[in-house]
């Protein structure tokens, strides 16, 4: 054993128990707080494990000024506290060091705000001084569970051989569909790396070499215009499997969860998860990733309607649309000011109104209960699933997803509103079925649902020959052997059976306007690897940021991230992105144009500099 510096800590200061009393130990540890009873200080010394109350005397204090978050060492020995002076909040709480020496170790400047718990500061004060913010024990607690539980996911992985191996940061462009992090090369002029968006090829290509089961706590670059609550660099955990098909990656990520789940947070995932088809999910919840905490599910109403007197629902249905509805349970009593609160949100997703009914079996109330014809109550009851009391909601439009999405996204609001969705419940499902391509009527072609080395469900893609310049072409309703992980109305992760086959895969590429030269430029190699013997593979990855946010009963996953970029992928403590100098941009071979000299120009003249 190391010998310890006379200075250096005996104890934590979250390990002072009554059965310590009357040891001589030494604490290290921040000043957290200072209460000065004439001539004696009450001082809270804290670190990572927690906080211990320092009696210090005028005498034993000398000349020494005490501010909050000077680093100290206290020599002193250990009492128990009076009956009344306990505190029951604190592991800590029934003891106290009373001091015999004093040591600065390190001084504080006044900080920019209190490190305590309920802080109530701005977030960019605080991510200005992460080292600070990071001292609070909220976000430390979080830091310990989101290293306890990647841990737990470690071993789980190694208990059923999977293999950890470290892929490349400086690479070539693995298509995600977000846009490319660049790192200019300085022995290659004019060319540049591109950061991961994920380790796709690479993990693909350890199955080509034989590895059969790889995972890895893998960092992930994707530049895109950020929307709230995103970060430009994530964690996922990936992983690929070869000689596999959908259910053996599903049996293996289960057992992961109910490993992880169990070892990091003593809970018990509920098993088996479901599996659920794309389409049904949209069906039966308007979304694709349904949150199964609650029920509440949509009802498809369009029969009804057909036969309906009322113009807005029959007219949609025989325009080709759709009329579906939702009823709340016990909603009766909604006033009609928090009815219209609602209509605005499924307003927002494209609908153009909400009709509503309070159903009875003498007809009910509301707008559509003039509508429910005589003695037709009880049916539409029935299929609504309501009874009296209830509040049953309509959408109709000649679009269906407008439908589904927008009482989708009501069934969501309506779960939070009504305090459904229990934030220490895990509800899993697997929703599988995915399309294979999507139409994008920007860019004029097809693009591919999850990514382009996922599997059709048909190996011989409808036998060709579609134009692929028409967005009704029948290459649309291909469908693929992709599938997500849900958890609680959040996509946790996607992941597919791969295309193992050199030809199929040119194909997919040629479908998505990849010509073969391109291909040769851009996969090559992976073209290549797929003809030296590829063995049936797939894989899966989860975003582990949301992931340990979400067990956390979190939604937002910066305090999951030890140094979060803001909304603009700004890293407000050291300043990143800057400047550099002029001699590294030559290195690089890079000038920087005319316009982005403006543009900085502009923003550091601008006040919000930094943000
Ligand atoms: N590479 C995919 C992603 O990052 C995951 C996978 O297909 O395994 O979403």
């Amino acid at each position: 054993m190391t010998e310890r510096a006379g200075w250096q800590r005996t104890h934590t200061c979250g390990a002072l128990r009554a059965s310590d009393e009357g040891s001589q130990v030494v604490l290290n540890g921040w000043v957290a707080a200072r209460r000065d009873h004439g001539g004696i200080y009450f001082l809270d010394l804290r670190d990572r494990y927690g906080v211990t109350q320092v009696v210090l005397a005028e005498e034993v204090a000398g000349d020494l000024k005490l501010a909050p978050e000077d680093v100290l060492c206290v020599r002193g020995t250990v009492r128990k506290r009076e009956e009344r002076n306990i505190n029951p909040n604190r592991e800590t709480g029934e003891v106290e060091l009373v001091a015999e020496s004093v040591e600065m170790l390190s001084g504080s400047k006044l900080p920019p705000f209190e490190i305590i718990d309920d802080l109530d500061t701005g977030v960019e004060l605080r991510l200005k001084h992460r080292f600070l913010d990071l001292r609070r024990a909220p976000l430390q607690q979080n830091l310990v569970h989101r290293s306890r539980f990647i841990n737990a996911m470690r071993r789980a992985f190694e208990a059923q051989d999977f293999v950890e191996v470290e892929t490349p940061i400086l690479t070539k462009a693995t298509p995600e569909g977000a846009r490319d992090y660049l790192v200019p090369s300085r022995v290659h002029p004019g060319e540049f790396y591109a950061l991961p968006q994920s380790p796709q090829i690479f993990k693909q290509l350890l199955m080509v070499s034989g590895l059969d089961r790889y995972f890895q706590v893998a960092r992930c670059f994707r530049d895109e215009d950020l929307r709230a609550d995103r970060q430009p660099e994530f964690t996922q955990l990936d992983m690929e499997m070869s000689f596999v098909e959908e259910e053996d990656v599903f049996a293996s990520w289960e057992q992961v969860l109910i490993d992880t789940f169990k070892d990091s947070m003593g809970y018990d995932v509920p098993t088996p998860i479901p599996r659920m088809p794309y389409k049904e999910a949209m069906e039966r919840f308007g979304i694709d990733k349904p949150d199964l905490r609650f029920e509440m599910e949509l009802v498809a109403l369009d029969d009804w309607a057909r036969a309906s007197d009322f113009q807005v629902f029959s007219g949609a249905v025989e325009a080709g649309g759709r009329v579906m509805g939702l009823t709340v349970k016990e909603g009766g009593s909604l006033s009609r000011k928090e009815i219209t609160a609602l209509e605005d949100v499924v307003k927002t997703y494209g609908a153009k109104g909400l009709a509503f009914w309070k159903p009875a079996l003498d007809g009910g109330a509301g707008p559509l209960a003039r509508f429910v014809p005589e003695g037709g109550a009880q049916e539409l009851m029935e299929l609504l699933g309501a009874t009296e009391g209830d509040l049953c909601l309509f959408v109709a439009d000649p679009r269906e997803r407008v439908v589904q999405r927008s009482l989708g996204e009501l069934r969501v609001h309506l779960g939070k509103q009504l305090g459904l969705t229990e934030p220490s419940e895990f509800r899993f499902l697997w929703v599988t079925h995915f399309p294979l391509f999507e139409w994008d009527d920007e860019a004029g072609r097809w693009f591919s649902t999850h990514h382009p080395f996922t599997a059709p469900a048909d190996w011989e893609l409808g036998g060709g020959g579609f134009d692929l310049s028409d967005p009704d072409s029948p290459i649309g309703d291909q469908m693929s052997r992709s599938y997500d992980l849900v958890m609680n109305g959040w996509e946790l992760g996607s992941g597919s059976v791969r295309i193992h086959r050199a030809d199929v895969q040119q194909r997919v590429f040629e479908v998505l306007g990849i010509g073969e030269e391109e291909q040769r430029q851009k996969f090559g190699f992976l073209l290549d690897a797929l003809s030296y013997g590829a063995p049936p593979h797939a894989g899966f990855a989860v975003g582990l940021d949301r992931l340990v946010a979400l067990t956390l009963g979190m939604d937002n996953i910066r305090d999951v991230i030890a140094f979060p970029k803001t909304a603009s992928a700004t890293d407000l403590m050291c300043d990143a992105p800057s400047t550099v100098e002029a001699y590294q941009l030559e290195d690089v071979h890079i000038d920087v144009s005319a316009r982005a000299k403006a543009a900085l120009e502009e923003a550091q003249s601008s006040p919000e500099a930094s943000s």
